[in-house]
């Protein structure tokens, strides 16, 4: 089983990553997440430059207009891709496929619903005692199968809004702060909504979805963990997909947030080609737990428009978390979820022993 690089070859192959495809760029740039976010790949062009790609690849950075979200992949993220070879798990969840543009039977735009369920804009009220608030639509990096693809890069919630509705609402106990991901939100600006969260007494429960330590782990610095620190308890859901994101910046980003007292639970989706098999599942989910993040939650895809291409089926799941059981320990095997179209909740599908 592959298991996280060594710290210093990692370090070598980012260095000469950066030495290649960056050459302005400084150590210290490279430290620095503002930078980084400034440096994004977003077009075919500035992809092109730095990765080798296949004809497939080729052909769908050339058609923007099929693309079903925005491109988006910081120069730390690009540094991962380079190490993979065209078409690797990697290239698939983050370079588009002319594939989005096809709409499958039962796709939707919104495939949970949540404008139907929005009691301000930003705000979903997702169960009775729970709301979501998309506290921004930017994301360090857009997955290419985002059940928000609509969303990507528009604008985020009405804090305002969002804010006094909760504060409206003491049958409300859960807030799932997401977006996009809410991380990349400066620290005053985080805080000011923490803060704001916290105020509100029958708020008992403040999660952080997020995908920055997978995506951007230069977010995570001493003070971004300090502030998240003030407001415990505070939980948060991770977003790890493959065990190549599973690098030494990822496992320092994890351990300064367990260091501030912050639970770590990450939620996968089950994507075709990229982590639909066991040795991929076995040491995503056995990595996660040597970096002390739970594996929590493995979803089937949900039916977002434009994504049956990466979307894998019910059986493989039950497959994989059947042969999980029993070859690894239990903390390392995640509840296999689905969410139900238009907003119904989630159900679990197994990992059923009866039946595939
Ligand atoms: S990080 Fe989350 S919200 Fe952002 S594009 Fe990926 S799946 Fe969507």
């Amino acid at each position: 089983m592959k298991s996280v690089p060594t710290q210093a070859d990692f370090a070598r192959r980012e260095r000469e990553f950066r030495h290649r495809a960056f050459p302005a760029a400084t150590a210290a740039d490279w430290e620095d997440w503002r930078w980084q976010l400034r440096h994004r790949a977003r077009t075919a062009t500035a992809v092109a430059r730095v990765l080798a790609l296949s004809p497939r690849e080729r052909r769908a950075l050339a058609a923007p207009d099929a693309w079903r979200m925005p491109l988006a992949i910081p120069p730390y993220l690009l540094g991962l891709l380079a190490a993979e070879a065209p078409d690797g798990p990697l290239h698939r969840t983050l370079l588009p496929d002319r594939r989005e543009a096809r709409i499958a039977p039962g796709e939707l735009r919104d495939p949970l619903g949540e404008e139907a369920h929005q009691v301000a804009p930003g705000l979903i009220r997702s169960y009775p005692h729970k709301a979501l608030l998309l506290a921004t639509a930017d994301c360090a990096s857009f997955c290419r199968y985002c059940t928000r693809a609509r969303t990507a890069g528009r604008a985020g919630a009405d804090l305002a809004a969002a804010l006094a509705w909760l504060r409206a609402h003491p049958e409300i106990r859960d807030v799932l702060v997401s977006g996009g991901d809410p991380l990349t939100l400066g620290d005053a600006h985080l805080e000011r909504l923490l803060r704001a969260l916290r105020d509100i007494p029958h708020v008992e429960l403040i999660r952080i979805g997020t995908k920055i330590p997978a995506a951007l782990p230069q977010r995570v610095t001493p003070a971004l963990a300090k502030l998240l620190k003030k407001f415990r308890p505070l939980w948060l859901s991770l977003h790890f997909t493959h065990p190549a994101e599973l690098t030494p910046r990822a496992a320092a980003a994890c351990g300064r947030l367990l260091d501030a007292g912050i639970p770590l639970m990450n939620q996968t989706v089950l994507l075709r080609g990229v982590n639909d098999d066991l040795d991929t599942m076995l040491a995503l989910n056995e990595g996660l737990l040597r970096l002390g993040v739970k594996p929590y939650y493995l979803h089937h895809g949900d039916l977002a428009a434009g994504t049956a291409h990466l979307r894998s089926t019910v059986a493989r799941g039950r497959a994989i978390l059947r042969a999980m059981c029993g070859r690894t320990t239990g903390y390392a095997v995640p509840h296999f979820m689905f969410d139900r179209p238009g907003g119904g909740g989630k159900v679990p599908l197994g990992p059923a022993w009866t039946s595939s």
